[in-house]
């Protein structure tokens, strides 16, 4: 090439860069190793609060709190050039009472230019997540009503929330007879699918919005499953069918939307699990646990929260490689999904780090669940390649109980019986205790 074409290409490259630099997206161009070459004033606007000392040098590790899963899915991205991802959601905090900033998203998009480049394009959709929740929201009740009217059950319940009288659709979805009047609605939940204090909510839910809807689990007189999508509503005080037969207070629509379960919990799997792990992700915790949270906010009761981090990952990381390190992380989501209750979530908060939010569990008996998680963890050996891996785990337990507490201080204070636990020594569990003589400012 000649001299002049060698200048041409690099004043043409000048003003790419200067293009890029001046765009109103978030542009970062990085090594696939994650570090970082070029990246724009937007950019560096929005990663900055994750910047640990101040200094953006590397997209993995500047990401690592946030979307642990970024350096799995550019290692496994096998193709030389292509989209890694597309509009990844990155949420940053929850917000919610307590905490007077809105919760924060990114969208993130994730090109690998060539064997050796990543572009990565950032934005801020907080907004539009919002909107988005609100109209999934939308869809679930629209949904409810526009059902074929042959798959539900129509339940009458008593103002405690008890079955008040039997008619055929309910022994058509449920196969549930007479016997069934009187007892709790839950009987259609399979064990350990939700509380009494969840019973609770939802027919104060009800009281208050007009309405409230879930979706999950559901369990047939006979023991099989079906997953379904009930909707309870208070019944008016006028006239109404069921009000005929006894004292009904709500209405409950069962219906059986087990065909389109496969279709949605992919969708839903997508979005809110964590790639590696297969446990929820940071995105899928925090809307659980603002939920939960809210209804503490209703009908005070403790909500504990259980952070765990892996002892000396780095070491095994060290001595196994990033992919043994993978295999250690895979079976530790496994292992804390089979060890709680349905109820409760797990998931994926960090690289190394999990969350484990307890509904309606006392702070001792979630110390119970963290011990007990604590030890599945030392005695399990992970096999890779011709080794057997083991591993310890440090936990912070904190309560949400008669103060009702926003996530993020409840997290920072998880965070804080944590760092106490990995400072006394590691493979143990601590909770949260108000520091004597200091202010408290995890609230
Ligand atoms: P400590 O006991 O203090 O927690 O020690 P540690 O070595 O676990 O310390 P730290 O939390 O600083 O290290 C976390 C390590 O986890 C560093 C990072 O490279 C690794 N990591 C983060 N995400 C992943 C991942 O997705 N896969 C693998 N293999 N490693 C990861
Ligand atoms: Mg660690
Ligand atoms: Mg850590």
């Amino acid at each position: 090439m000649s001299t002049e074409a060698c200048a041409h290409l690099a004043a043409e490259h000048e003003a790419l860069m200067q293009f890029l630099y001046l765009a109103p997206v978030g542009l970062v161009q990085a090594g696939v190793d994650g570090e970082i070459a070029m990246i724009n004033p937007v950019s560096a606007q929005l990663l900055m609060p994750l910047a640990r000392d101040g200094s953006l040098a590397n997209l993995f590790v500047a990401l690592e709190g946030v979307a642990p899963e970024l350096r799995h899915l550019c290692a496994t991205f096998a193709a030389p050039s292509g989209m890694i991802c597309d509009g990844l959601h990155i949420q940053l905090h929850a917000g919610g009472a307590g905490d007077r900033r809105q919760p924060q998203v990114l969208s993130l998009s994730l090109l690998k230019l060539d064997g050796e480049r990543l572009m990565a394009v950032l934005s801020d959709v907080s907004e539009q997540v919002r909107r988005e929740r609100q109209l999934r929201q939308n869809d679930a009740w629209l949904n409810a009503l526009l059902t074929s009217i042959t798959d539900y059950a129509l339940v009458g319940l008593d103002r405690a929330g008890r079955v008040s009288d039997w008619n055929p659709t309910i022994g058509r979805v449920t196969g549930h007879g007479e016997a069934l009047v009187g007892r709790p609605y839950s009987v259609f939940y399979p064990p350990g699918a939700t509380t009494a204090e969840q019973v609770h909510d939802r027919l104060r839910e009800a009281d208050q919005n007009g309405w409230s809807l879930d979706e999950g689990p559901r369990v047939r007189a006979d023991g099989s499953q079906f997953w379904a999508s009930s909707m309870i509503s208070p019944l008016p005080d006028g006239d109404h069918a069921l009000r005929d037969s006894g004292d009904a207070a709500y209405c409950m629509v069962v219906r059986d939307i087990s065909d389109k379960r496969d279709a949605i919990a992919q969708r839903r799997r997508a979005a809110f699990s964590d790639h590696l792990t297969g446990v929820a992700n940071r995105r899928a915790f925090f809307e659980a646990a603002e939920l939960e949270l809210a209804r503490h906010r209703r009908t005070p009761r403790p909500t504990t929260l259980v952070l765990l981090d892996i002892d000396r990952f780095k070491d095994v990381n060290d001595r196994h490689g990033h992919p043994g390190g993978d295999a250690v992380l895979r079976a530790l989501g496994g292992l804390l999904a089979g060890a709680v209750r349905q109820v409760d979530v797990v998931a994926r908060i960090g690289g190394e780090e999990f969350a484990v939010l307890l509904p309606s569990t006392t702070l001792e008996g979630a110390v119970a669940v963290a011990e007990q998680l604590r030890r599945l963890v030392a005695a399990q050996a992970v096999p890779y390649d011709d080794a057997q891996i083991r591993c310890t785990v440090s936990a912070g337990v904190a309560a949400s109980d008669s103060e009702a507490l926003g996530l993020d201080a409840l997290m920072k204070r998880a965070d804080r019986a944590l760092y106490a636990a990995k400072a006394n020594g590691r493979n143990r569990v601590e909770c949260w205790t108000q520091p004597r003589g200091a202010r408290d400012d995890a609230r």
